[in-house]
């Protein structure tokens, strides 16, 4: 049977995905990184692929990941470069945000392509939806971690 794979962490350029997939494979979870600019480019006509690089791990792992995720993000900012929602600081983001609304993501995509709609990053955790151009800083502690993360 095939294991189902969850997103932790989505990224912009393929580097720091590739470090983080490394770090975790040294910590004995079975990470993947995958990259969906191509599918975002024939899909959803963007020229500009964002938030493409995923790293993605079993889904059995994702609370242990997360975990560790945050503490190598204290200690050396593993995630400074990772798309994150800045409402809740989740990176499990997409983009566009219409990609997953299947059977319509077409149609979107070429709403979008013509400029009609704009192409937005899209949180999976909390549904927040955030505009490409103005990154939004989200509100950090001191451990560069999202305040609503601290538990
Ligand atoms: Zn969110």
């Amino acid at each position: 049977m095939l294991e189902q794979l969850i997103t932790v962490a989505t990224f912009n350029s393929e580097r720091p995905a590739e470090a983080l997939r490394n770090r975790l494979t040294d910590a004995g979870i079975r990470a993947e990184v995958l990259d969906e600019s191509g599918t975002q480019m024939l899909f959803f006509s963007t020229t500009e692929p964002r938030a493409h690089m995923r790293v993605r791990v079993p889904k059995v792992d994702n609370d242990r990941v997360l975990a560790l995720m945050k503490e190598w993000d204290a200690k050396d900012g593993v995630l400074r470069e990772a798309v994150r929602c800045p409402q809740c600081g989740s990176s499990h983001i997409e983009y566009p945000q219409f990609s997953r609304r299947t059977g319509m993501a077409w149609f979107f995509g070429v709403l979008a392509a013509m400029r009609l709609i704009p192409r937005e990053y899209f949180c999976e955790d909390c549904k927040f939806e955030w505009p490409e151009k103005e990154p939004v800083k989200p509100n950090l502690d001191v451990l560069n971690w999202p305040k609503e993360h601290s538990r």
